[in-house]
């Protein structure tokens, strides 16, 4: 979400004459577009800034514009704190950015703005295209979070769940398939809680893909991140009436043990959440599945681990996430006591490599085998190409056809547990 928003960001300050340059040392301006789910957030801002510091000590200062959910959270103290910095953004109103700017080389003030002024900044974005030309491209559709997890941020810094206007996505979509896209991967904090009333008219996320499904130059899409209790049976009945659709999934659970599930505030339990992968795996029983875990959250003892564990081993999830659990200040898990490090440790090092064996024993399927690849781009100096599969996972391939966007079959000879590698050869191979 924080790239779709960097590269609209961009848009919006190209409008005043910025352009990208690869030379930090001839910057003018830097934007530090910023994530407060990650741990110490607030200080690796900090850090990004020393160094920029240090670049320009003999050189004229850059504006230096931080955005994003740690502008929004730390807001004013930022520029108490650090005086090199110029403009403080929050995530909700970085539509302003270009007028931002203008107003401090004018005035030579610093600024905070920070109102979450969500509909008219996609009402703004609209009349600005999306330049982003990238064969895979993020769209947002949906921003905020009404949930409330006891660990998270979300709620507090992006707001309440908002929903995009139905035809601004529909119009958005069409530029970035216009501009080179064949896949678009729908963005949303809880990306299938979108719902978009238009007078009586009641569009969901599966009327989305049903659109999207039927734009021609569009190959690929896929959505994310998404919430088990927003896994309605029309979104499930996509997996078998839209080709387009890919069949992965990424639907964060993050702790197996209803107790934990409990005091995360998550809303579900485990019982559901697998009733949910049935469904799914009824409608296409290739469908791959994704997960977050959180490990070692205030209460987890050793029997809700192995309850995460268990059903780890249950699903086979693929491509998952697993972090040791930190609290994130102002949220209601940042009250408790955290538990023993050494313990969370060796728990993370199991869980992860339980997750490892899934995922190697997947790759491993591939070897010998066909694959469905779409050519994304060919690697920096090297000879080889990048793209995915239908379930995300990255290929490294020799071809003898270049054209990114493609979907081609490629030939898979050998994996590790990230990525799987092998050769196209157009004609030849498809022949033999
Ligand atoms: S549903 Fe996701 S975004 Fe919302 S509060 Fe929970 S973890 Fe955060």
């Amino acid at each position: 979400m924080n790239e779709y928003d960097s590269n609209r960001i961009y848009d919006l300050a190209s409008t005043i004459g910025y352009v990208k340059t690869n030379k930090k040392e001839e910057a003018d301006c830097f934007v530090l577009n910023t994530c407060h789910i990650r741990e110490k957030a607030t200080e690796k801002v900090y850090h990004e800034i020393g160094r920029v510091k240090k670049s320009f000590r003999n050189l004229k200062k850059p504006l230096v514009i931080i955005s994003g959910c740690v502008a929004q959270a730390e807001s004013e103290e930022m520029l108490k704190r650090e005086s090199y910095i110029d403009i403080v953004v929050g995530p909700q109103s970085y539509h302003k950015i270009a007028d931002l700017i203008l107003n401090h080389e004018k005035k030579k003030k610093k600024i905070v703005e920070t109102e979450f002024d969500v509909i008219k900044k996609f009402d703004e974005l609209q009349n600005i295209n999306n330049k982003q030309n990238t064969i895979s491209a993020n769209l947002t559709i949906q921003e905020g979070c009404d949930k409330f997890c006891n660990f998270c941020v979300v709620p507090y810094t992006r707001g309440p769940e908002y929903s995009r206007p139905f035809k601004q996505i529909i119009d958005e979509a069409n530029i970035l398939v216009n501009n080179g896209a064949k896949e678009i991967n729908l963005l949303g904090q809880n990306v299938n809680a979108y719902n978009f009333l238009d007078n009586d008219k009641n569009y969901k996320l599966s009327s989305l893909i049903k659109e999207l499904n039927s734009i021609k130059n569009l190959k690929r899409i896929r959505f994310m991140t998404s919430h088990p209790n927003d896994m309605s049976e029309d979104l499930i009945n996509c997996y078998k009436d839209y080709e387009k659709l890919m069949p992965s999934l990424h639907l964060p659970i993050q702790s197996g043990s209803d107790k934990i599930l409990k005091l995360m505030n998550r809303k579900h339990d485990k019982k559901y959440y697998l009733s949910v992968i049935e469904k799914l795996k009824n409608i296409n029983e290739n469908i791959k599945i994704s997960s977050d875990f959180i490990i070692g959250y205030p209460g987890e003892n050793e029997k809700d681990f192995e309850d995460t564990v268990d059903l780890i081993q249950k699903v086979g999830f693929v491509n998952s996430y697993s972090f040791i659990y930190s609290p994130r200040p102002g949220t209601p898990a940042s009250a408790k006591s955290v538990n023993d490090s050494l313990k969370n440790k060796i728990r993370l090092k199991k869980l992860q490599s339980i997750l490892e064996d899934f995922q190697l024993l997947d790759n491993k399927k591939h070897i010998e085998k066909y694959c469905e690849v779409m050519i994304e781009n060919k690697c920096e100096n090297e000879t080889k190409y990048f793209g995915r599969t239908k379930f995300m996972t990255p290929v490294k391939f020799e071809s003898d056809s270049s054209v990114s966007g493609e979907l081609i079959e490629v030939k898979i000879t050998s994996c590790n547990q990230n990525s799987l590698f092998g050769y196209y050869k157009e004609n030849k191979d498809k022949a033999a």
